[in-house]
């Protein structure tokens, strides 16, 4: 393995990650018992990565990202009274009153999941991430360019500094520029719609259910939070989303009380209303020599089935079992041979839930009729056939 040298203060790091954002500082954490030097880049203020502001997402998160998040000693850093247990999960198609049900019964467990704000999230990775010895963090400087060879990899960064890493892990977004800058290209999907998400307040209790309501102009979600409020996520064309951003309060709870037909009683908008594009990412390799890619700069996927930070912190976890495999080894962490382990494996658990997904969102926001048929069939039939079922309900684990 390329070892640093300390002595050339700071411009050798044995692992240099482009990006803080959940995904790059929850990889951060996942090296803190190792003796890898490790340096963590992010072009945002200091202030912004250690509070970020609420971002509207609501992250529902499955069994297997909680024990990731304790292994990575992040879990018990956020407060309880932040999280909220997501007992069951239904699904309903047009105005029918058929619905998909998954219940926490069905795999064993007290809950499905759970589900937490996404800032709190951030806020608490980085908690963790500041006191550990062997990461170095870097802010308000952003990565420009990469350059690899047999070595060691390259960073040119906007303070004028170089920095040398025997790997570069890339977690700078779905749109990553440095994907792009190491010649690596993705499937990109544009739904040509926009998420809007917002935390309301409602009359009636959510009993700790969460509600997917496929409709014909619009998709609604609903995350049950803590006490009688739910994350409300509305997807839709953009002209009807630019609507929705722009009404005033006042109209905009009497528009989303009425989209749900008196589903939750009266309805109140608590903070801000917040706008995201639907585009989706698929990128073509994850990894070459001395780099890889992680987090949505690998897989961006549609929010719809909340899978997204899931599958970041599965795909970390991957990425951190090879190269500590490669260290007991005593090999070179950025051997493109190690790396491609990392790639088979997220390869083999994200495709399929990538490409169902994007199915699933193309055939429930189609108003042909066929598809409304097929629709509802398929809501019957995952509901009805066991082992069908089941492959969905694994995933939650
Ligand atoms: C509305 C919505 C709801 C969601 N709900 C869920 C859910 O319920 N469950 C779930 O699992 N997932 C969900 N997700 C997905 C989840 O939020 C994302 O997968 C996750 O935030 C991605 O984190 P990331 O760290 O990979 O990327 P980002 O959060 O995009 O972070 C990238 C970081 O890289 C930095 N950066 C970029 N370029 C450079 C550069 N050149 N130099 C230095 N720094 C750079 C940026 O400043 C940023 O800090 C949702 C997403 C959305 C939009």
């Amino acid at each position: 393995m390329t070892r640093t040298n300390t002595k050339k203060k700071d411009t050798k790091f044995d692992i240099a990650i482009i990006g803080a954002g959940p995904t790059g500082i929850a990889f951060a954490c996942g090296l803190s018992n190792t003796n890898l030097k490790v340096a963590i880049i992010d072009k945002q203020p200091r202030e912004s990565i250690s509070n970020p502001i609420i971002d509207g997402r609501e992250i529902a998160l499955t069994h297997h990202s909680v024990k990731i998040l304790k292994k990575l000693s992040v879990w018990d850093y956020i407060p309880n009274k932040t999280i909220s247990e997501i007992k069951e999960a239904r699904v309903l198609d047009g105005n029918s009153k058929y619905f998909l049900n998954f219940a926490h019964q069905e795999i064993r467990k007290d809950c499905l999941g759970f589900l937490i704000p996404n800032f709190i999230i951030r806020k608490n990775l980085y908690k963790r991430l500041k006191n550990l010895p062997n990461i170095s963090i870097i802010n308000k400087v952003e990565c420009l360019s990469i350059d690899v060879n047999d070595k060691y990899a390259s960073l040119k960064l906007s303070n004028g500094k170089k920095i040398k890493a025997s790997l570069v892990v890339a977690a700078d977004s779905r749109f990553s520029k440095i994907r792009s800058k190491m010649g690596i290209s993705a499937y990109t999907s544009d739904f040509n719609k926009s998420m809007i998400v917002c935390r309301m307040k409602h009359e009636k209790p959510h009993k700790n259910i969460a509600y997917e309501f496929f409709r014909y102009k619009q998709t609604q979600a609903t995350l049950p939070y803590i006490k009688n409020q739910s994350g409300i996520v509305t997807t839709a064309n953009n002209d009807l989303t630019a609507e929705l951003m722009e009404m005033d309060n006042k109209n905009f709870n009497k528009e989303i009380q009425n989209s749900f037909g008196n589903f939750f009683g009266k309805m109140k908008l608590l903070g801000k209303r917040y706008s995201y594009p639907m585009i989706t990412t698929y990128t073509k390799k994850f990894v070459s020599h001395r780099f890889a890619l992680i987090g949505d700069a690998a897989v961006g996927m549609h929010p719809v089935t909340a899978h997204g930070f899931n599958l970041n912190l599965k795909g970390l976890e991957i990425l951190i079992n090879e190269i500590k495999k490669a260290i007991n080894n005593k090999t070179d962490i950025g051997l493109e041979s190690i790396l491609k382990n990392y790639q088979n494996k997220l390869h083999k658990a994200a495709a399929p839930i990538y490409l169902a997904t994007n199915s699933i969102v193309n055939l429930y926001t189609s108003n042909i009729l066929p598809a409304k048929l097929t629709r509802q069939f398929i809501l019957r039939f995952v509901n009805t056939v066991k082992p069908v079922k089941q492959t969905f309900l694994n995933i939650l684990k």
